[in-house]
């Protein structure tokens, strides 16, 4: 019987151990944590989105740079067989009004434990708080010899006839996932490109005024402009220290381009997208006597005090007095980012290992036999569901690649 090791058992490492387990192959899972699957757990704490609904041509937008070898991915294991995967393991699935698609139970915990009992089922042995700590032979060899180390600090050398690596990004690293892998694989010649973090709330300088006032207030219905690009329409959560949520988020990539070009970032917030710059003015014309600033933008364009807040607070304290200024800015209200809250606050990382360093099956060009999976390839996309797909796919390719292997040794 072929034998597999397969490092880290979150989503694409577990994913990659039920295909080979179910294809006959004796698969043994390392996870350093004493429990696998932290980080899709705690996914579940937010109602675990496992994936979109929307079209295939839109869905494969979501990752970028990377679609094009995504793609062919999602062709292999798309959305609609991973519903029909968690149906079968007793979590049907539903649509939800955003077009995210959840499990019916709205929580990670049954499905999880539905899907160990299936590994444990095929065989599956998961080695729970051992690590993966590198390779042995020489920095620069050729051998794929693994190196584990236990919780006592004690490493023993496991082979196995296919790997799969699934050891996840950076972030939130008290869940297992640490990045700590980077330094073997460069050690080995592999590009990785730095870790960052992805789908990350961004740091901007309030007043202390303004952020005891409005931290934890949502601004709703508003669109958000980066760097000149597309606006985008949702929802802003204000913090502390910045702005958080999906909206800037899936702006993410341009802000910590621009963050790297200048320092800064300059974002347009659209207090009123539904409504042109023109009607915005002519509403503001309207002003009584008696109207104060607040209750004039309350009254004649519907501003919440959130939003009439942050108005004042990027123009220097107080409100301009004339209706076409105050409406331009009402469509454009610059806020500056400085940068981007810390990795260990990221629901996801970007970077890792380039796309030319892995084959159309994501097998090692420089390790045959070796294939990874999951965040630790240089992805990424924003939250939605793209994520927990894109690392299920990914599982499912690598071990269907690592079977074909498998097949081409013995032929
Ligand atoms: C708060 C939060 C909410 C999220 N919600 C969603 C969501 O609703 N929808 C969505 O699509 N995505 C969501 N994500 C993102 C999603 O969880 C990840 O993209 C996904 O888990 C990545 O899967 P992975 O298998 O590549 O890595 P991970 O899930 O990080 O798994 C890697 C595993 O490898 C183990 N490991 C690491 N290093 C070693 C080592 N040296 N030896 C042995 N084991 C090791 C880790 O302990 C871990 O178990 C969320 C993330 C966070 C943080």
């Amino acid at each position: 019987m072929p034998t597999a090791r397969v490092l880290g058992g979150g989503p694409a490492g577990l994913m990659a151990a039920e295909v080979l387990a179910g294809a006959g192959v004796d698969v043994t899972v390392h996870e350093r944590m004493p429990s696998p699957g932290r980080k899709f757990l705690l996914a579940g704490h937010g109602g675990l989105n496992l994936t979109h609904s929307e079209d295939r041509d839109h869905f494969v937008t979501r990752y970028g740079e990377s679609a094009e070898r995504i793609a062919p991915m999602l062709e292999r294991f798309g959305p609609d067989v991973l519903r029909a995967w968690a149906a079968d393991l007793g979590e049907p699935t539903f649509v939800g009004s955003s077009g995210r698609v959840f499990p019916q139970a709205l929580r990670a915990t049954p499905l999880f434990r539905a899907w160990l009992a299936r590994l444990s089922d095929l065989g599956v042995d998961i080695e729970r708080r051992t690590s993966w700590s590198g390779w042995a032979g020489d920095v620069g060899s050729a051998d794929r010899t693994l190196l584990i180390t236990n919780e006592t600090g004690h490493t023993r050398e496991v082979t196995s006839d296919v790997t799969v690596f699934a050891l996840g990004g950076a972030s939130w690293p008290h869940l297992g996932a640490d990045g700590t892998w980077v330094g073997p694989f460069t050690a080995r010649g592999i590009d990785v490109t730095p870790l960052e973090a992805a789908n990350v709330g961004v740091r901007v300088e309030w007043s202390d005024l303004f952020a005891d006032r409005f931290a934890g207030t949502p601004l709703k219905n508003v669109s958000v402009t980066v760097s000149g690009g597309d606006p985008q329409r949702g929802e802003l959560m204000l913090t502390a220290t910045g702005v958080e949520g999906g909206l800037v988020y899936a702006r993410g990539a341009a802000i910590r381009n621009s963050l790297k070009a200048h320092g800064r970032c300059a974002v347009r917030v659209d207090l009123r997208p539904e409504v042109s710059l023109e009607d915005v003015a002519k509403r503001l014309g309207k002003r009584r006597a008696k109207d104060s600033a607040t209750n004039w933008l309350r009254r004649s364009i519907g501003l919440d005090p959130a939003s009439i807040g942050l108005l004042r607070e990027t123009s220097g304290g107080t409100l301009p007095h004339d209706a076409a200024t105050v409406a331009a800015l009402i469509k454009a209200v610059p806020v500056v980012v400085t940068g981007t809250m810390p990795i260990d606050r990221a629901i996801s990382t970007a970077g890792g290992i380039a796309w030319t360093e892995v084959d159309e099956r994501l097998m090692l060009r420089r390790m045959p036999g070796t294939f990874v999976a999951g965040e630790m390839l240089d992805w990424e996309a924003p939250t939605g569901g793209y994520l927990l797909q894109a690392s299920f796919s990914m599982g499912v390719v690598a071990a269907h690649g690592a079977l074909a292997w498998l097949e081409e040794q013995h032929s």
